[in-house]
């Protein structure tokens, strides 16, 4: 089976075929780092991680380029500064490392590239002026505009007629511009703002050249998937295309892929109306970052997702289930590093996780079915053991060890043995009112004691 993904350009489902299946590319908007990631916003690197996973396995992980951007420069970044006193560096700087923290913790690997926007400055600049070449663009009072109506099929993407498309954007109605609907691609900057040289004067970019700029230096003009929230299609997007293939005079993207928002109450999470908790918060409370992934995937990615403490709760109960299985077989070897076909298809049907969780759920019930004669099973057994965690690091999840995953890092384990030791000590020697005791003083602490035949392990609750 191919991979087919829903495009955006083309509103239905299509095959995927890579320009070039040695070197399939896939471009992401990435944070503007001014402030801590929303649950919302890391939505899409989840899904694009786990869709980059996809590409990896299908084409080989040497034959993939994922570019994920840093925006560094942005008008919110300066708000920020003017807001708190703190300088845009160590802004910028600060919420790069947090980014990158809580999205480890979300189990993302770091894409293969990723460009900060003010190191490609330059290529920004050239862009802009080639656009004012081509009669695309032009400058007024130290801006440049990208300008509307010189691009006969602008509004592909998101199909919105002109009124709708100057509402949407929320774009001033600046003196300087011809059009209401022409947008930004380089504007001034005065001596507290950054700026660097530019044929038009000290000045920075706006934000969506920043994007085609980027995309350009490391994937070349035309490439395959350009991915991102929702809320990105218009105007973010739709000014993307605009620039790239203008000033290219080049498709610019074969393939858009855009993931739902994520709610809560039915409203979409977001900053302006402060419905939001950011990743960090809820790592903090103790929540797991693996459960939030699952989560975050639990939903086709193209439907708006709820998100609550209750549900990440939930899900780590799921994952509980497939570490328990791991390790109720810890003794057998794997044999296969090989995705099972259902789940694999399942990704293939436009990432498709909800199914592919549940054909998790099959192997994971399979595999505890076959735990009553380990002996006779021991085949398959190593196999399905392979499946699950094949399929789980397609997924992104399942690849601790369980012995880490039930019992953490924590610097008690020690003390926590030695209870046990002395409960097994207590119960023979029949002071039970003692051996009650420790159980419970550990179940205080959050620890559960699991007695078998074989003796007594525990785990973190
Ligand atoms: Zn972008």
């Amino acid at each position: 089976m191919t991979i087919k993904v829903h495009n955006t350009l083309a509103r239905e489902k299509q095959d995927f075929e890579p320009i070039d299946p040695k070197n399939v590319r896939m471009y992401v908007c990435g944070p503007t780092v001014y402030d801590l990631a929303h649950v919302g916003n890391a939505r899409p690197v989840v899904v694009f991680d786990t869709f980059a996973r996809l590409l990896r396995y299908v084409y080989g992980a040497e034959h993939v380029t994922y570019v994920r951007n840093i925006t560094d420069v942005e008008d919110k970044i300066i708000e920020a500064s003017l807001k708190s006193g703190e300088p845009i560096e160590s802004i910028t700087k600060r919420t790069t490392q947090a980014y990158h923290d809580d999205m480890a913790a979300l189990g993302a690997l770091p894409p293969d590239v990723e460009p900060r926007a003010t190191d490609h400055i330059q290529e920004m600049i050239d862009m802009s002026a080639k656009l004012i070449e081509k009669g695309h663009a032009y400058e007024a009072e130290g801006h440049v505009l990208f300008s509307v109506k010189s691009m006969a099929d602008y509004g592909e993407l998101s199909r919105r007629n002109r009124e709708d498309m100057i509402a949407g954007a929320r774009v001033e109605v600046a003196p300087y511009k011809k059009d209401p609907a022409d947008f930004v691609l380089w504007k001034p900057s005065n001596d507290e703002q950054p700026g660097w040289e530019s044929p038009w004067g000290k000045g920075r970019p706006g934000w969506h050249i920043e994007c085609s700029a980027m995309s350009r230096v490391h994937l070349g003009e035309t490439f395959d998937i350009h991915g991102g929230g929702l809320d990105l299609t218009f105007p973010h997007h739709e000014n993307e295309i605009a620039q790239s293939k203008c000033c290219n005079e080049k498709p610019y993207v074969n393939y858009w892929m855009h993931n739902g928002y994520v709610v809560v109450n039915g409203e979409k999470m977001s900053k302006s109306l402060g419905n939001f908790f950011t990743v960090r918060q809820l790592l903090d409370e103790g929540l797991n970052g693996e459960a939030l992934r699952l989560t975050l995937l639990s939903g086709h990615y193209r439907q708006p997702l709820d998100i609550t403490r209750e549900k990440v709760t939930e899900f780590k109960t799921q994952l509980d289930r497939f570490y328990g299985a791991i390790q109720a077989v810890e003794k057998i070897e794997a044999s296969t590093e090989e995705v099972s076909e259902a789940l694999l298809d399942a990704l293939k049907d436009d990432l498709n996780t909800p199914l592919a969780l549940s054909v998790l759920h099959d192997i994971t019930t399979q595999l505890n079915k076959t735990t009553d004669d380990r002996k006779k099973n021991r085949k398959v057994i190593a196999q399905l053991k392979g499946q699950l965690l094949a399929g789980g690091k397609l997924l992104g999840i399942i690849q601790q060890d369980p012995e880490v995953w039930f019992k953490g890092e924590g610097d008690d384990s020690q003390n926590i043995e030695a209870l046990i030791a002395e409960r097994i000590e207590a119960k023979k020697s029949k002071d039970f009112g003692r051996a009650d005791a420790i159980r419970d003083e550990l179940a205080a602490q959050g620890i559960e004691l699991l007695d078998s035949p074989t003796g007594t392990t525990w785990r973190r609750k």
